[in-house]
């Protein structure tokens, strides 16, 4: 970073009523912060302390009563001073002293710049920058857990062990490389191919962490599916406790799929209701209908279908259930309040587990939602670590393949000084995962994601 006067100012109202802070960073900060906040000991002179104060305009008129602390550099978020003044939740208030601080000398805020100078500066790496975004972002506790971890350097950790073992396995071959008038030492060889196996290992779990975590962050689809009147409609209102989607009792009212967010044990599920099933000749709007249907449940990561428990089992019901094979589903047998007419298969012949449910009446849908969130697939490691970010997933897949090509060319083909080229392909990308040597465009589109004040 350039070491100018500029700082960044940034306004933050956190609601009607609530309090705003501004935040300032930079070689001037501090300075400025003092025109900007008077306090009876000096903004800054005791860091790491809140003191009780006024904010002031540009022409240096009280405006409220504050408070505000001092952050010396490198001990900040953003590894420079860094200032922020906590005022009562006004935009005015918050208006004039931002104008104040940027008379006094300082600049406004991009989006994320606080996190990008953190990053420019050497305080966190990219990934831990990602995934403060993430953790913004978080629609649920799973996705949570997985950017707050990363946001805290384990899965920059991980990284760089990956790292670690690529170099070791390049220092080696370039060591036997000096030594090309003997023969190749076979224990050193083996060394260095259980290194590279074990760093092609793990980069191939933190890949595969790449969907779950991601299906975690972006929402589980759960799909309800079955025949035109079945309940779909009245089972989605109900485990949304809310009027989503559209009841009616004429047959085949929803005619294209309706989606809700809700958030079941903590985990982030998308509620899909889909236009019932027809096997009767259809029109063109009621075949689109269908089209979407299957495209929704070729998405899901559970299916429910749901019976009309009132009507008897019908060779159609059969024939939906069959083609479902793969996808996670269980049966609701809806309509438990009215008299019984529904005989399921013989027992064995169904795999998935059914339920007794009423969507009128509420009976059995805990029991449906528990059963539901538990075949929704979670990350392996229990510590909410996982690739949440495709440019991750990309870059690693690309290290992957580069080590996989090392392996082959010292293996099979026994050239090794090729290998050493795809080791340096390797780790190129994994220090891109880690923000080395990344262009300006990509931190531009990373922080652009950002909100101000970040
Ligand atoms: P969909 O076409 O599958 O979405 O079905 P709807 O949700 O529109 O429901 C069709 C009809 O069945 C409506 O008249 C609902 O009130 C009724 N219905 C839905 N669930 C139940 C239930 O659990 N018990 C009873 N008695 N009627 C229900």
């Amino acid at each position: 970073m350039p070491a100018t006067a500029t700082i960044v100012a940034t306004a933050t109202p956190t609601g009607h009523g609530g309090i705003g802070v501004i935040r300032l960073s930079g070689p001037e900060a501090i300075a400025i912060g003092r025109l900007v906040f008077r306090s009876e000991i000096p903004l800054g002179d005791r860091t790491r302390y809140v003191e009780l104060g006024r904010a002031v305009n540009a022409v240096g008129d009280d405006i409220d009563s504050a408070l505000a602390w001092a952050f010396k550099a490198p001990a900040s978020y953003t590894g420079e001073d860094t200032v922020e003044i906590s005022t009562h939740g006004s935009v005015v208030v918050l208006e004039c002293l931002v104008d104040a601080a940027i008379a006094h000398g300082a600049t406004l805020a991009q989006p994320g710049e606080f996190t990008r100078r953190a990053f420019l500066n050497g305080r966190i790496d990219l990934i831990q920058a990602e995934a403060v975004v993430d953790l913004i972002q978080c629609q649920s506790r799973g996705s949570m857990s997985t950017a707050y971890h990363a946001s805290c350097g384990q899965l920059s950790q991980q990284v760089q062990q990956i790292k670690v073992k690529v170099i070791q396995a390049l220092s080696w071959i370039e060591v036997g490389l000096d030594f090309t008038d003997e023969d190749i030492d076979p224990i050193q060889q083996t060394k260095t191919l259980n290194l590279l196996a074990a760093a092609a290992n793990d980069i191939e779990q933190l890949v595969e962490s790449f969907e779950s975590a991601r299906r975690r962050h972006e929402g589980f689809s759960v799909v309800l599916l079955g025949r035109p009147n079945a309940g779909k409609s009245t089972l989605m209102n109900a485990l949304l406790a809310e009027d989503r989607a559209i009841v009616d009792s004429a047959p085949g009212t929803t005619r294209d799929t309706v989606e809700a967010r809700i958030i079941w044990r903590g985990e982030n599920v998308r509620l899909i209701d889909t236009a019932g099933i027809r096997t009767d000749d259809t029109g063109s709007i009621e075949r689109e209908g269908m089209a979407r249907t299957w495209r929704a449940v070729a998405d899901a990561d559970c299916v429910v279908i749901v019976l009309d428990g009132s009507k008897p089992w019908d060779e159609d019901d059969a024939a939906l259930l069959s083609q479902l094979n793969g996808t996670p589903t269980l049966l609701a047998l809806n309509k438990s309040d009215l008299q019984r007419a529904m005989c399921l298969p013989p027992e064995g012949s169904v795999e998935c587990a059914a339920f007794e449910v009423s969507a009128l009446d509420g009976a059995g849908l805990d029991e449906l939602s528990k059963a539901a969130s538990g075949q929704l697939s979670r990350p392996r490691s229990g510590l909410g670590l996982g690739l949440l970010r495709q440019r991750h997933h990309d870059l690693l897949t690309g290290a992957g393949s580069s080590i996989d090509k090392a392996v082959g060319l010292i293996s099979e083909e026994g050239l090794p000084e090729c290998a050493g080229a795809a080791l340096r392909d390797c780790l190129g990308a994994v220090g891109a995962v880690l923000g080395e040597n990344v262009d300006e465009a990509v931190l531009d589109q990373i922080f652009a994601e950002f909100c101000i004040g970040k």
